[in-house]
């Protein structure tokens, strides 16, 4: 009797805590009965991280949340006795609230059944408090959707039980690994290396065991944009690995403080610049730097990634410029919304979207320039020191560089596109793909009117390209360098239509690749990771890509894998 009205006054407190500010609970759907009967009973359940303001189904790894459920039992069984359950579900496993407040493991089986609440007068309603301002997340559960499950009995009918056949799902995101304003060097210059062969250079930096992953914001930036951001680039790095520090910086640029951000950016990054005369990386002054950088201003939007040789001893970073978000502004006049919500959703969307292609050029050069074996990163002498030999006499890359550029940009737009949608699915990935395909497809068919034949090889490099888009094109007429990331994008999804073990290619395993074939094949790396990792030269996939881009649309558009697909495929990040 005693530990009846302790679960009375429990509940009847529950009660009276939550009614005032709380929202009405959302209605869990299709309330079912073992028996298979029909029921007027109704369960209700909601997670709000703002003490029942509002409900919602996500939530940040640290943010304390409410949970609350509410039972309504059928009008016939006011007053009757009855026992009232909870159940969530968690990682493929049942869990049972007890009579103690704590969760048992559950086998599904009614031999097993505990009441939460055992042997209650049924009221016209039950509000249940599952959590009460927990973060979940620290105490071990995250990067999970619990499922929370709602029954009752009644001495009326013996034998029934009524439940939610939908469960209340809270989703705990992994926590937030992208720490925020932290631009600093950690070296003046390069460390001398440890050791080197005819090839490479070696390296062991002191970041190298737990390297930093930075997002620095300037300017007025929404914070729910800045939040879009962090959460996303975790989400990247999780998938993805990381190998070395990223500073990537985040700018508004019609921000106050300009000079202190061009002075930030100098100070954190690589600020040497290659001198043709010396043959050699300088460093240059952090005055020049500043003299040196490109004004900040709408004009100057900027966008950009990686972690290159020039300035890899502080490891890699970003410049994502925000102010496209702020075309949300526009939704009414251009129609294409129906919300303003919706609108700030897609450029937000947008930008962070952007922030995860300039992240992957970081993971790609981060990869090619590590050794997994000898856990050193090796930076080829021929880009340090001869760099000259790469480019014609106007100083533009007539060689490959790194890697060939449509695989540079179509496997960081690939990349993203994929990452976005596996972090939010409602993320627009395949419209998105189509329209690349739309502009890979009229850039080709506008080509062969003028006897202009389109190869993916045209897009290997940037003087070639641009010498396809004046005198070497015989066509005379100019042709868009976006080719790099429409046509670069569909070749990933080419490759990984071919087979499903390419997934992994193009995420890590080419790039993972290259430093070790480059070590063998010197200048040459890009060329034989493709084959070692693809199990195809780069000529004959040349021909065989060439050949699907001019096939029939509905032909190319069925090797795109769906977004199920999408969110449900898997890969290995890079390991360090
Ligand atoms: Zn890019």
């Amino acid at each position: 009797m005693r530990s009846l009205l302790n679960i009375i006054l429990k509940l009847s407190l529950a009660i009276l805590a939550t009614s005032g500010a709380m929202a009405q609970l959302p209605e869990l759907s299709s309330p079912l009965t073992i028996s298979g009967s029909p029921t007027t009973a109704k369960f209700f359940g909601g997670a709000s991280g703002d003490n029942g303001a509002s409900f919602a189904s996500s939530f940040n790894y640290d943010q304390k949340i409410d949970i609350d459920v509410k039972i309504q039992v059928e009008n016939g069984q006011l007053n009757t006795m009855g026992n009232l359950y909870v159940f969530i579900l968690w990682n493929n496993q049942y869990f049972i609230r007890v009579e103690s407040g704590g969760y048992e493991i559950w086998d599904l089986t009614l031999a097993n059944l505990k009441a939460a609440f055992p042997a209650v007068t049924l009221q016209a309603s039950h509000t249940i408090n599952i959590a009460d301002d927990v973060a979940f997340g620290p105490a071990g559960v995250f990067d999970t959707t619990l499922g929370i499950y709602l029954a009752y009995d009644s001495m009326t009918q013996e034998g029934e039980i009524y439940y939610s056949g939908s469960p209340l799902s809270v989703t705990i995101n992994p926590p937030l690994t992208t720490l925020e304003g932290c631009a600093k060097p950690f070296y003046s210059d390069f460390p001398i290396p440890v050791s080197s062969d005819g090839t490479h250079r070696y390296y062991n930096f002191s970041w190298q065991s737990d390297p930093v992953f930075c997002a620095n914001f300037y300017g007025s930036v929404p914070a729910d944009l800045k939040d879009k951001i962090r959460r996303t680039l975790s989400f990247a790095k999780g998938k993805l690995g990381l190998l070395a520090p990223i500073n990537s910086f985040f700018v508004n640029l019609e921000m106050a403080d300009k000079a202190g951000y061009i002075a930030d950016v100098c100070d954190t990054w690589p600020y040497r610049s290659y001198d043709v005369e010396d043959k050699q990386f300088k460093k240059i002054p952090r005055a020049l730097c500043i003299q040196n950088a490109a004004p900040v201003n709408l004009e100057n939007a900027r966008g950009g990634g990686g972690a290159s040789e020039a300035g890899f001893h502080n490891g890699g970073g970003s410049e994502v410029s925000i102010n496209g978000y702020f075309q949300f502004d526009q939704w009414q006049q251009e129609g294409e919304f129906s919300t303003e919500e919706a609108a700030k959703k897609f450029y937000g969307d947008d930008v962070a979207k952007v922030g995860v292609h300039e992240f992957f050029h970081a993971h790609q050069q981060m990869l090619m320039w590590y050794f997994e074996e000898k856990k050193e990163f090796g930076i080829p002498i021929s880009l340090m020191e001869d760099f000259a030999s790469y480019q014609n006499e106007q100083y533009e890359h007539d060689k490959v560089l790194y890697t060939p550029h449509w695989i540079e940009e179509g496997s960081a737009e690939f990349a993203a596109y994929l990452l976005m949608l596996q972090y939010d699915s409602t993320f627009n990935a395949r419209d998105l793909f189509l329209l690349q395909l739309d502009n890979a497809r009229d850039r080709i068919s506008a080509g062969k009117v003028v006897n202009d034949t389109v190869s993916l090889k045209d897009y290997e490099y940037q003087v070639r390209e641009e010498l396809v888009q004046s005198e070497d094109n015989p066509s005379g007429v100019a042709r868009t360098p976006r080719g790099k990331f429409d046509m670069g994008m569909w070749a990933m999804v080419y490759l990984w239509h071919k087979d499903p073990n390419n997934l992994q290619g193009i995420m890590v395993d080419y790039f993972k690749n290259w430093g070790e074939q480059e070590n063998l094949h010197p200048r040459e790396g890009w060329k034989y990771s493709f084959q070692e990792t693809f199990n195809i030269s780069i000529e004959d996939f040349y021909t065989e890509f060439d050949a699907f881009m001019v096939k029939p649309r509905a032909e190319q558009v069925s090797i795109l894998k769906t977004n199920e697909e999408f969110i449900a495929a898997t890969f290995f990040p890079a390991k360090r």
